[in-house]
């Protein structure tokens, strides 16, 4: 089957001045706003249960049973907070839809509130990107102004809304909800120790949903179209669509909404036009810098879902597939990316700050023509040490990352030893 392209969360995205609240209004944004108010709102968390909506920031949870972990309503004030930090290498779908259709964020802001009992909303973003802050912000005065949020919604739901941008100060570990939260609290972005139990998150000791700029963004269409509109896309696992992200030497890289499912070399050919220049391909990051690489082969192989990736040893992640040809260097690409890794580790966990720092020296020795095979053993003992031993699931994704490109390219690290 051809890979295809499916608009639901990107319909509005080549509309000129989409962004603007008069062209959005004209466009169908916050037209699932009256339907929503004759749910209940624990009707609107069971249409999203039914439609199987996932988490589209990297672990793919699904939606529906995570706003269920929210505690009953009471006294105490609960938060939605948008994860729109988005700093994986290979990831840039989110800003699409801060840059491009502002008011549907804030549309599934509205039904997620409601459907979780929240009257506050934080979106974090990275400190660094000032247009995408701007376009949110102005995004956000003009609801205001129009009394689609604010003490009222669409100016006649008593039910209040506020919503706040917080700038985050750039740091990758953000990305992670528990870190995120600890940075909107304002101390040093750590991951937190997980409970033993499935549970909200907590901010400020308040109960608090955090959701993906993008899982917030499909919310309206499921609230005004019912989770069938949903489900007759993607696979029965993984249903809808998610914004696919292509950079490397394709001919047209860019930003896709496609279901799940899709062979992801057919996705490389056919939408991303296939490689420019001659060039031939040589593997695939598939999603985000931190998922396991695939071969040539394998991607012949691979399908755009999460099981289907996980069977082929490797994760769907964000959707940010890095295409890399041939000709490049895989133990430059790993000696990049561990850098990264090393720089961006919040250093909490002995393993991840000496680990990540232990095994970038190491392909650094390799580069330089005095590394053995001895070299290679320990990054993959170092690897194993760094799995299942930290606060957070930073150090086994470099882990999976820098392991797999080991393994997979062993000739190309030997081609550099000298004897
Ligand atoms: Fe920080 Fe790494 Fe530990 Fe995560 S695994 S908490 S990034 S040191």
């Amino acid at each position: 089957m051809a890979a295809e392209i499916v608009k639901i969360v990107s319909k509005n995205f080549d509309i000129p001045d989409s962004h603007k609240l008069e062209v959005a209004l004209k466009h169908g944004r916050y037209s699932s706003i009256d339907k929503l108010f004759t749910m209940k709102p624990e009707d609107v968390t069971e249409e999203v249960c039914k439609s199987g909506l996932r988490g589209k920031g990297g672990g793919g949870a699904a939606c529906g049973p995570k706003w269920k972990l929210m505690p009953p309503v009471d006294e105490r004030p609960r938060y939605l907070i948008c994860n729109g930090d988005e700093s994986e290498p290979g990831t840039f779908k989110d800003r699409q839809i801060f840059q491009y259709d502002p008011h549907l964020l804030i549309e599934g802001i509205i039904c997620s509130c409601y459907a979780i009992g929240a009257h506050e909303s934080f979106i974090y973003i990275r400190g660094e990107y000032k247009f995408f802050i701007d376009q949110l912000n102005n995004a956000i005065e003009e609801a205001y102004e129009a009394g689609i949020i604010g003490k009222k919604v669409m100016n006649k739901y008593d039910f209040p809304i506020d919503i706040t941008v917080h700038r985050g100060g750039g740091a990758y570990i953000c990305g992670e909800k528990s870190a995120l939260i600890e940075s909107i609290e304002g101390k040093r972005g750590h991951p937190r120790l997980k409970p033993h139990g499935k549970e909200c998150e907590w901010f400020y000791d308040m109960p608090a949903t955090v959701n993906n700029v993008e899982t917030i963004a499909s919310v309206p269409n499921i609230v005004e179209n019912g989770y069938e509109s949903y489900t007759k896309y993607g696979t029965e696992k993984a249903p809808g669509t998610m914004l696919f992200a292509m950079s490397g030497p394709v001919k047209n890289p860019g930003v896709y909404e496609m279901p799940y499912g899709n062979k992801m070399i057919d996705v490389i050919n056919e939408i991303g036009g296939g490689m420019r220049d001659g060039l031939k391909l040589k593997a695939v990051i598939p999603g985000g810098a931190s998922c396991p690489i695939l071969t040539a082969e394998e991607v012949d192989k691979a399908y755009l879902d999460y099981e289907s990736m996980w069977d082929i040893g490797s994760t769907l992640g964000t959707g940010g597939m890095m295409i890399i040809p041939e000709g490049v260097s895989m133990v430059e690409v790993a000696k990049n990316l561990i850098e990264f890794y090393h720089h961006e580790s919040c250093g909490q966990c002995t393993p991840c700050r000496e680990g990540t720092g232990w095994i970038d020296k190491i392909i650094k020795k390799v580069l330089d023509g005095e590394g053995s095979s001895e070299d290679l053993e320990t990054i993959l003992d170092v690897c194993e040490t760094m799995n299942g031993k930290t606060v957070c699931v930073f150090a086994p994704a470099v882990k999976d990352i820098i392991k797999s490109i080991v393994q997979k390219y062993k000739h190309e690290f030997e081609s550099h030893f000298s004897n």
